[in-house]
């Protein structure tokens, strides 16, 4: 019923068979208007009433040409072959569907007709629709182009027929070839623009898919092109939410007038301003703090140490880099946490870092050059650890 009637959202039917379990239930109906799915469509949802039951149809099952609704039971009887029931449709989803398939048709009959590409495959999700095309590109002036004659075509209110025709007997040239082993073949026209072989459900009209409208399209494999695309309602529902996002995201950026872009420009040159001003302070701090380390380092033999205590630990690296030019061959530094590093420009960090570990309870490790690790217990004072590196030197 669902290929004789699409626009039909309730009918009279006979429970045929029943398979239950608890509460799930497979129910075979003489007839049906819940298309289980196929082609990039969806399947329906919706639900059967009976006498004092209801089932809450989810999914679908086809076995020997038979579509059986696969669901949840509600009521205190259980369904009994031969029973008359009513068969009520979620119009609202199908009616989505329709409208994506129809302009799906359109949109890949205008790709074959302007470029002639040709779509490989058609996919209904939640939020978009996806078709496939096999080309190795697609310029946003053909995805321009392709929208806007499709809109126009379908403004003209072609109608949408669908017959069925043994394979030999299609009398007008089809979009696309018909698999192979397929005796009848069901065809779905719109107007003298599209033919091609589908077992899909489509609106009578293509003004009721109006509008249509290109997300993006994105290039999937060398020779595939993914084309995303909405419409109809879903349309208009996309189209407000991404308005919605666009509205917000001005305001984020405290400034509500368009064009959003400028906006981001703005915010992106605030920041690299900040970037630059944060890392010449930066710079600044490191070469204080290294300046102050020259002044009080101890010379010992061929050695210039320094001891630090309380050193920004994020500028670590800058730290030694910076010392290291201004001719300090050893650097010991702790921050508040307890945290601390050994670097030696004659590659005694390691010898360091054993001798501190017979001395304090520690974790760490590093090269010969540069170790850090953390104390675990008892953080020694900056006096104590110029003795650690003084027993090594001598
Ligand atoms: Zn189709």
């Amino acid at each position: 019923m669902y290929y004789k009637e699409p626009y039909l959202s309730r009918m009279k039917s006979v429970v045929e068979d029943i398979i239950i379990s608890g509460r799930s239930i497979e129910i075979l109906l003489e007839d049906t208007l819940l298309y289980p799915g196929g082609g990039g469509q969806p399947h329906d949802t919706g639900r059967i009433l009976g006498k004092k039951w209801s089932a809450d149809i989810t999914l679908h099952r086809v076995s020997n040409d038979k579509v059986w609704h696969i669901g949840t039971l509600f009521g205190s009887v259980i369904p009994e072959p031969g029973e008359i029931v009513e068969v009520v449709l979620n119009w609202k989803r199908r009616y989505d569907f329709m409208q994506q398939h129809t302009a799906q048709h359109l949109l890949s009959a205008t790709f074959f007709r302007l470029y002639g590409l040709e779509t490989e495959g058609f996919q209904i999700f939640d939020d978009h629709s996806k078709i496939e095309l096999r080309t190795e590109s697609l310029s946003k002036e053909m995805l321009e182009t392709v929208e806007i004659v499709t809109n126009e075509v379908a403004k003209k209110g072609l109608e949408v027929t669908t017959y069925i025709t043994s394979r030999g007997d299609v009398q007008e040239e089809l979009r696309k070839v018909p698999k192979e082993g397929l005796k009848f073949l069901r065809i779905v026209s719109i107007g003298n623009y599209d033919s091609v072989p589908c077992g899909g459900i489509h609106v009578r009209n293509t003004k009721e898919v109006l509008p249509i409208k290109i997300l993006r399209a994105y290039k999937k494999t060398s020779s595939i092109w993914r084309v995303e695309f909405v419409a109809g309602y879903r349309a208009f529902r996309v189209l407000n939410d991404i308005l919605e996002d666009y509205w917000e995201s001005l305001g984020a950026l405290n400034r509500s007038t368009p064009p959003l872009i400028d906006a981001i420009r703005a915010f992106e040159d605030e920041i690299t301003k900040r970037i630059s001003e944060e890392r010449i302070w930066k710079y600044k701090l490191v070469e204080t703090i290294v300046k102050f380390a020259r002044a009080s380092a101890v010379k010992i033999g061929r050695e210039i140490v320094a001891v630090l205590e309380d050193i920004p630990w994020e500028l670590r690296d800058s730290l030694v880099k910076e010392a290291s030019a201004h001719g300090i061959t050893m650097l010991v530094g702790v921050c508040k946490e307890g945290k601390f590093l050994v670097f030696s420009s004659r590659g005694l960090a390691k010898e360091i870092l054993q001798l501190v570990s017979k001395l304090y309870k520690i974790k760490g490790g590093g090269s010969r050059n540069l170790v850090q690790g953390v104390f675990l217990e008892n953080v020694p004072s900056s006096r104590d650890l110029l003795n650690v590196v003084m027993k090594v030197l001598r």
